[in-house]
């Protein structure tokens, strides 16, 4: 079977499989695309461990987790939610954006994330133990972190934690020719247009180019588009609804490319 690919950055490869031996759960720090999700797919197809993943949101419970019961044909019947599938099958449980998800939901992943590695199941009355197969791996963005929205230390200190950043010059020319199969100038003018970018200073971006932005844009360009036209829509158009910003960002993609 092919990995998904990835390009690590240093020994984040090594360092996953100890935490994976040593049955710690994992903490992935950092802004959005830059490789979390890719690096856990990876690492899940290296582990031979089937992978349940799940994107957080303001409504996500902890019964989106652990399951519900549910009506089926006149009879109610329990349905495991993808935590408790991960516990019961063993694999990877990977919660992406976690602090994004209800308060509830740090109640039922606190067992799962130290010694203990249980899930209790209050609605069916069981307690799983976790197999050696499970882990628990979860992703934030401290970016968007804000007072109310932080991991609370008493939840990030049961994680092994990861920092990931944007790639640099050389990785991230390496991460674009094998993800859209662009030549290494279009690639490298691309990546020169990100770090010009990520270096804006009193620019008002909330984020700023991501890897991702920058695939699709080299994507874009592969599939025929114009070079303005495409760094447009992938880049431009995607970091800021301003238009005096997108004006400026504009500017920056003709002086660069
Ligand atoms: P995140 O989970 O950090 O938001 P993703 O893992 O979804 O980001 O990465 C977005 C895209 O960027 C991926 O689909 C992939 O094309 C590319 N990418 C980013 N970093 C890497 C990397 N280290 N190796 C390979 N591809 C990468």
């Amino acid at each position: 079977m092919t990995l998904p690919a990835y390009e690590p950055a240093s020994d984040e490869v090594e360092l996953f499989e100890h935490a994976w031996r040593n049955r710690l759960p994992v903490l992935i720090k950092g802004p959005t695309g830059v490789g979390k999700t890719r690096f856990v797919t990876h690492m899940a197809a290296r582990l031979g461990l089937p992978l349940f993943s799940v994107a957080c949101h303001d409504d996500l419970t902890a019964a989106d987790l652990v399951g519900r019961h549910l009506v089926q044909n006149g009879q109610t019947v329990w349905q495991d939610g993808p935590l408790t599938r991960a516990v019961r099958e063993g694999g990877i449980c990977y919660l992406d954006e976690i602090v994004e998800a209800r308060k509830d939901v740090t109640v039922v992943i606190h067992p799962l994330a130290d010694h203990r590695r249980t899930l209790p199941l209050e609605r069916t009355g069981e307690l799983l133990a976790a197999p050696p197969e499970f882990m628990l791996v979860v992703s934030y963005n401290p970016g968007y972190q804000n007072f109310l929205k932080g991991l609370k230390p008493s939840t990030r200190q049961r994680f092994v934690a990861l920092r990931f950043g944007f790639p640099d010059e050389a990785r991230e020319i390496r991460i674009l020719q094998r993800e859209t199969g662009c030549d290494a100038l279009l690639a490298r003018r691309l990546v020169a247009l990100g770090n010009a970018i990520r270096r804006l200073d009193g620019v008002d971006l909330e984020e700023v180019a991501s890897t991702r932005l920058l695939v699709y844009a080299a994507l874009l360009i592969r599939g025929g588009l114009p070079v303005l036209a495409a760094c447009r829509a992938a880049l431009v158009e995607a970091l800021s609804d301003d238009a005096e910003v997108t004006a400026g960002l504009e500017e920056l993609v003709r002086t660069v490319l």
